[in-house]
């Protein structure tokens, strides 16, 4: 739990600080507590504020905001998509975001979110397969094997018991390095040579793919009936993984629809496309899986509250050695801001 301290100093978790609490807690075990306060969070979904997130899309990527509030607490994380920032050595995905407190707006929690974003993602496609997979799988392919790939992997491990993996991208380097990654975790590895190849046999498909581009990382003859696809990497307007006709095929679940049409693989249906919200789901409003044999699909392009939910965990995680920022100007008396300028010489020569 954390310690309260001057509500001027923040706490702050440092991606060398989130290194060190996910290797402390144990990747699969994180994962599995996060997706319990994600699945807390869809339970008490109406009662949040929500809006799409806030985008500036450029030719290359996208930086969004991503609001939410369930009016105690308040959570915004700050995150780009730009598919060509591998071929310079910089990460696809990176985020940052904060926690603060609605009654004073004072921030609790500043912390890295590039590493907590792949683990709430995996958390949330893992936790929605719970609901939407065929019973027993034991096999799951994933068609793109960058940053978000291991993390996907061990998710499912740790809440389904995926046993087996299936593994393609069109950058074999990929492969291997998702390969020899996974292969220390007790997985049973399968290098693929092309898409095709990688989903024979896959009871689940995760499409994790980067490039700003309509794709068609599964055609429709590749999905056979009774699989459960998780597809996270069409997440922005002209960016997606699918062939349309599998989703003509599919139940669909996303995550919030105004956000889900502008961003998801159903931009590319009519607007009145039907789905099925997963919190429905979630709170047995909805039916999730109808029978063996039905196509599942959730079309995830990641919503501020699962964010809010990895924030919530990471508050209450992070203890009194948590290091602090002094982010909030803090004057004896709150109204004299520019005295405490004064006093600190800074303004002496105004
Ligand atoms: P990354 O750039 O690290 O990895 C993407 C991989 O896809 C690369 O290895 C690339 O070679 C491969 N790839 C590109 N085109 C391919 C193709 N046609 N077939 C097979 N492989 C192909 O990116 P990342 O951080 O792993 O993110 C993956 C995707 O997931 C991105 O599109 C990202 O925007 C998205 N994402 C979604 C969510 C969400 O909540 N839905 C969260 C995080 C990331």
């Amino acid at each position: 739990m954390t310690t309260p301290g001057p509500l001027s100093l923040v706490p702050f978790i440092s991606v060398d600080a989130m290194m060190r609490l996910v290797a402390e807690t144990g990747v699969e075990r994180f994962l599995a507590e996060l997706a319990a306060y994600i699945e807390a969070d869809f339970r008490r979904w109406p009662l949040f504020d929500k809006t799409p997130r806030v985008a500036a899309h450029a030719a290359d990527g996208s930086i969004e905001l991503m609001p939410t509030s369930d009016g105690a607490l308040y959570a915004f994380k700050y995150v780009n998509g730009h598919p060509k920032n591998t071929r310079e050595g910089r990460q696809t995905v990176c985020a940052f975001g904060m926690l603060a407190d609605v009654a004073t707006g004072y921030p609790l929690l500043l912390t890295e979110m590039t590493i907590l974003t792949a683990l709430r993602t995996a958390a949330t496609s893992a936790m929605a397969a719970k609901y939407l997979a065929p019973k027993g799988a034991a096999t799951m392919a994933i068609i793109g094997n960058g940053a978000q790939c291991e993390f996907q992997a061990l998710a499912f491990k740790a809440l389904l018991g995926i046993k087996a993996v299936r593994l393609y991208d069109i950058d074999s380097a990929a492969t291997r390095k998702a390969a020899r990654n996974l292969s220390l975790a007790g997985l049973s590895v399968t290098a693929c040579r092309s898409a095709e190849e990688a989903v024979l046999g896959a009871e689940i498909v995760t499409t994790a793919t980067a490039d700003k581009a309509r794709a068609r990382i599964l055609t429709d003859n590749m999905i056979g009936l009774g699989v459960h696809i998780n597809a996270i990497g069409g997440d922005c307007p002209g960016k997606t993984e699918l062939d349309p006709a599998i989703l003509g095929r599919a139940d669909v679940f996303v995550e919030y629809p105004p956000q889900t049409r502008i961003e998801g693989e159903i931009q590319q249906m009519p607007a009145d496309f039907p789905v099925t919200e997963l919190w429905r789901v979630v709170c047995g409003e909805a039916p999730g899986r109808g029978d063996a044999a039905a196509i599942t699909l959730f079309d995830s392009v990641g919503f501020a509250i699962e964010d809010f939910a990895a924030l919530r965990y990471l508050r209450d995680r992070i203890g009194a050695d948590a290091a602090r920022l002094d982010l909030v100007a803090d004057p004896d008396d709150p109204r004299d801001l520019y005295g405490m300028l004064l006093r600190s010489g800074v303004a002496a020569a105004a």
